[in-house]
């Protein structure tokens, strides 16, 4: 079978968004090179004890699988907040002397910016479960700039529109085997857009008939210009 215009996916979505915001990245957990930064809070006199306790973390989250950084460098913790947040570490544990009496400690999530006080003792319970979230809220986030994105249309003048308005055209279309070939050009012709692909991810039932040439749709496409 020889088809054109590649595959798309929700990947395809992610990739608009990269899940960025005005503070910085904000990277999926499962794929972030750190997961998760450690950052030691301490004046003077408690720097020893907070060290240790925060490479104990470090060694309890490493031991669980998770990829761990501990910020020892000369620092305020504000300086290492926001250098980290710019990059995009999904989860921030903060630890100062109030926490290691309490065997506590702050966890940051970079999503949401929130912030939560654990027991230490629940700390990998609590970081596989928010690491989890992380990457749904993300992954839905991403879908819907994806879904805001795409625009159905059942004719050239629909289409043309949708694109005219920076977006991606969705249409029913009757093959993206060899045979589909000339409505792919004569829509380019039409609109300025090109068949990008089906998606691969879902299954995806066309309604009605394709657009360029009448006959029975069998896919859905996108439509899209090119930059
Ligand atoms: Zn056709």
């Amino acid at each position: 079978q020889t088809c054109y215009g590649p595959a798309i996916s929700r990947i395809f979505g992610a990739l608009i968004s990269i899940h960025g915001d005005n503070k910085g990245l904000r990277l999926p957990f499962k794929i972030a090179p750190y997961q998760v930064v450690v950052i030691p809070i301490f004046r003077g006199d408690d720097a020893d004890t907070v060290l240790k306790y925060a490479e104990d973390i470090q060694k309890t989250l490493r031991k669980a699988g998770f990829r761990v950084h501990l910020d020892k460098r000369d620092g305020t913790p504000g300086w290492k907040f926001n250098y980290w947040e710019m990059k995009g570490v999904p989860i921030r544990v903060e630890v100062g002397p109030r926490d290691l009496k309490a065997r506590k400690a702050v966890l940051f999530r970079r999503d949401s910016m929130e912030r939560e006080i654990i027991d230490v003792a629940d700390l990998k319970k609590k970081v596989t479960g928010i690491g989890k979230d992380i990457d749904k809220n993300l992954r839905e986030e991403a879908e819907s700039k994806f879904d805001g994105l795409v625009v159905d249309a059942d004719s050239f003048g629909t289409i043309e529109d949708a694109l005219d308005k920076g977006k991606i055209a969705r249409i029913p279309f009757c093959t993206t085997e060899m045979e589909g070939l000339p409505c792919d050009e004569e829509i380019k012709d039409r609109t300025g857009g090109e068949v990008r692909g089906t998606r691969i991810d879902v299954e995806e039932k066309p309604d009605g008939v394709c657009v360029a040439c009448g006959k029975v749709a069998t896919e859905i496409v996108y439509i899209a210009r090119s930059y």
